[in-house]
């Protein structure tokens, strides 16, 4: 692309910082950097027409693990790892909360809930006798039971009796929630270019060349935040994991309220807009969803079409608006990744399926590794 004298100027002449990627960890690195150094020149590069990941397609659940969930991660992490991975969920949605606040994210606290299957006894048993080891461990963070069981009221066919219930789920409107960070960002003087993939970087002893599909210049610290996408141009242990969803058109009396997982989180639905968001089923073909690509198949769109009708509304006739899908960042550890790369390079990456609670927190983490 041929540039101006001024676009070449006002852009990309003493950047300061460069961060690639403006989903929830990139926009809120800015905004910390801004914090940190204030005179500074910031810019973001962002390779979607709006931010292209998961920050924008995500479920909105505000939650930090359920039940199955935390009692699965204790047999491959120590309970210390399990209790800090729950701390740091915690702190996260109370920075983005403090960042924006409930009214700009539409956070509400409704509670979430977990669906048993009728196949999965066992679990369900096991979460039963193990909730209130669980409470116990978490006790320090809430100083009260986080997790009970409850009956199902809300007619779910085809699941056990009792749900487990979490009082401190939260959900919020991730399209507020981004847009919210991205007018802040602007208010702050922070640059961003979109439609713009940078595709390499080399380093010298002072700067970092970007080159991107327009043009190329030189930044003085360069932070990626471009978590499923980072293999791309950097080598860490984080792969890519595509997520599908979908959402019903309006529906009449709809009573469902809250953010409920199923069959050990593989699925996760919740009410907005009078309407029920589903998504899930990466576990069917776990090979074919570690992609980057956007799209959906056949075989998960039939399971979230035949769950929907057999499981959460089986006596409505309901009708099915809209299909997306979103590409996370996920490893064999749930710990994100968060470093220096080397002199003048930094990323975080590897948010896993817990981005809208981790999100802010990583982004801050990132901007505190830079010293000039
Ligand atoms: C369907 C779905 C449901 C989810 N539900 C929840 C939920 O309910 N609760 C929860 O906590 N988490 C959820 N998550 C996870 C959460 O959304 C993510 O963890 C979080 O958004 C990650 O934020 P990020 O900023 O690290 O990554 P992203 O939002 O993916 O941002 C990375 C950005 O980098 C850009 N980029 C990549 N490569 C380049 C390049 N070379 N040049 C320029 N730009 C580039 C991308 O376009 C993208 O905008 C869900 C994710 C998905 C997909």
């Amino acid at each position: 692309m041929n540039l101006s004298y001024w676009e070449i100027k006002s852009w990309l002449t003493n950047v300061d910082f460069t961060i690639i990627g403006s989903g929830i960890v990139g926009l809120n690195c800015a905004l910390q950097l801004r914090e940190n150094h204030p005179k500074a020149d910031i810019l973001i590069l962002e390779k979607g027409i709006l931010p292209q990941g998961a920050s924008t397609k995500n479920a909105g659940f505000a939650c930090f693990g359920s039940l199955s969930e935390l009692i699965s991660d204790l047999e491959s992490h120590s309970e210390q790892e399990v209790f800090s991975l729950v701390k740091q969920r915690v702190d996260g949605l109370k920075l983005l909360r403090e960042t924006l606040g409930d009214k700009a994210i539409d956070y509400q606290q409704l509670g979430g809930y977990e669906l048993f299957t009728k196949v999965d006894k066992a679990l369900y048993e096991e979460c039963l006798s193990q909730k209130d080891e669980i409470n116990d461990l978490l006790k320090p963070i809430f100083n009260a039971e986080v997790f009970s069981f409850k009956n199902n009221q809300f007619g779910f066919k085809n699941v056990q009796d009792t749900f487990g219930f979490n009082q401190f789920e939260g959900q919020i409107d991730t399209g507020k929630m981004m847009a919210a960070l991205l007018q802040k960002a602007h208010q702050k003087d922070i640059k961003i270019i979109n439609s713009t993939e940078v595709l390499s970087f080399s380093e010298d002893a002072n700067s970092v060349k970007i080159k991107t599909h327009h043009f190329e210049f030189s930044t003085q610290k360069l932070l990626i935040a471009t978590n499923g996408f980072a293999s791309k141009l950097i080598d860490e242990n984080v792969k890519p994991a595509r997520a599908q969803v979908l959402i019903t058109e309006p529906i009449e009396n709809l009573d469902i309220k809250g953010t409920f997982h199923l069959d050990k989180g593989y699925y996760y639905f919740r009410n907005i807009d009078n309407r029920i968001l589903f998504g899930g089923g990466r576990n069917l073909d776990f090979k074919t969803e570690e992609t980057s690509e956007f799209g959906q198949t056949q075989l998960v769109k039939n399971k979230l079409e035949e769950l929907l009708k057999t499981t959460i509304l089986p006596k409505k006739d309901v009708k099915i608006d809209h299909y997306w899908s979103g590409i996370m960042g996920v490893g064999n550890q749930k710990k994100p990744i968060v470093k220096q790369l080397s002199n003048n390079v930094f990323c975080g990456v590897r948010l896993g399926g817990m981005g809208v609670a981790i999100g802010s927190i990583i982004g801050k983490d990132l901007a505190d590794l830079v010293l000039i």
